[in-house]
């Protein structure tokens, strides 16, 4: 926590008003759209709930294909499972790891069915090529969903990771950058989609007295309580942000006596660094130093398995170039957290060197 949460926690539970809808809610929305430059946003319980209104809103169902990078997290595609979509993979480019542009263009210049939607990750908090991404969405009409949920904070040429597409989503998971201990934002330029999500997440509840329904909703909205916290965690990013890039420059130097290869940075993008993570040469025993670190306490993980290499998605379409399988092969994501000084750091790749040699 940054410092501010306890006692934003303790004005809501003075106003006794703990329930959903309430003053954090529209604070936490606001600060959120004044920090990433989003027009509207919308707190929900978590990012997968987030993405998964937005395809609703965008009218995707069973009849639809939706586009989405290989290389990233299952809370990115189980939402087009949720509307009885099907996802089709598109792989990573070298420079960011993130969705190729070019394997994208080639998908929708000689694909039979258009896909609706693509929802494209910016993985460990590094922008995707995103300008280049938008701009063949625009050109084939698929509507873009950026999944920022590692990566708020990282900018493209400026401007922020979720707020190039036609919807972004954040998470506010334990794990990520910042954190409600569980959460979402959903953000898009367009009043009437976030009007409409917004209508969705609260049941689908039409204007009356009784409750009259036309449509079918969810119960998706963030408590005021989780936004209280979330007030107070947007205070810190920026510190959170140059923490995690210290952390990060930090690994460089310890490591720069050994062969490994680190998570690049696009050009004109600065990224969170939301994760420290590298590649090591091919005939590095991934599995070896992920116990050796294991064994001395220390959590570290291989990257993400990609959606297409998973059982679940055996059946799917994808397009690739086997670059996310070579970044799931010989890759590992190291301890970041903000809490870590240069001697945790150290001491992380001492054990490293340990494995290697080992
Ligand atoms: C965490 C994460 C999600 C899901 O967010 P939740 O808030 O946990 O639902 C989606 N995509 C990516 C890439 C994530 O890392």
């Amino acid at each position: 926590m940054g410092g501010n949460e306890q006692k934003y926690i303790d004005e809501v539970f003075k106003s006794n008003y703990i329930a959903p809808i309430g003053e954090y809610i529209n604070k936490f929305e606001a600060s959120i759209c004044s920090y990433t430059g989003a027009q509207n946003a919308l707190a929900v319980t978590c990012g997968t709930a987030a993405i998964h209104l937005a395809l609703r809103v965008l009218g995707v169902g069973k009849d639809d294909d939706v586009l989405a990078s290989t290389f990233t997290f299952i809370g990115s595609v189980s939402a087009i499972l949720y509307q009885n979509a099907t996802p089709v993979f598109i792989d990573s480019e070298r420079e960011s790891w993130n969705l190729d542009p070019v394997l994208l263009k080639e998908y929708l210049e000689s694909c039979e069915k258009k896909p609706k939607a693509l929802i494209v990750t910016h993985l460990y908090g590094q922008s995707a090529q995103i300008e280049e991404i938008a701009v063949i969405c625009k050109e084939y009409g698929v509507y873009l969903i950026e999944d920022a949920a590692e990566s708020l904070g990282a900018t493209y040429n400026g401007k922020h990771t979720g707020t190039f597409g036609d919807f972004g989503i954040y998470s506010f998971n334990g794990n990520k950058i910042l954190t409600t201990s569980g959460g979402g934002m959903l953000v898009s330029d367009n009043a009437e989609w976030i009007k409409k999500a917004g209508f969705y997440s609260t049941q689908a509840k039409e204007p009356y007295l009784h409750y009259e329904h036309l449509e079918y909703g969810y119960n998706y909205r963030m408590s005021n309580v989780l936004a209280a916290i979330g007030v107070g965690q947007m205070e810190v990013i920026e510190d959170r942000v140059e923490k995690k890039r210290e952390v990060f420059e930090w690994y460089k130097e310890e490591l720069k006596d050994i062969d490994v290869e680190f998570m690049p940075e696009l050009a004109g993008s600065h990224g969170n660094r939301w994760l420290t993570t590298l590649l090591f040469k091919k005939d590095v025993d991934i599995d070896k130093i992920i116990a050796e670190l294991d064994e001395d306490g220390c959590e570290s993980r291989p990257l993400w398995k990609p959606m297409h290499m998973q059982p679940l998605f055996k059946e799917n379409q994808s397009v690739l170039n086997r670059v996310s399988e070579e970044l799931f092969e010989r890759g590992i994501c190291l301890p970041s957290g903000t809490r870590m000084d240069r001697n945790d750091v150290k001491r992380v790749c001492d054990l490293i060197k340990k494995g290697i040699q080992s």
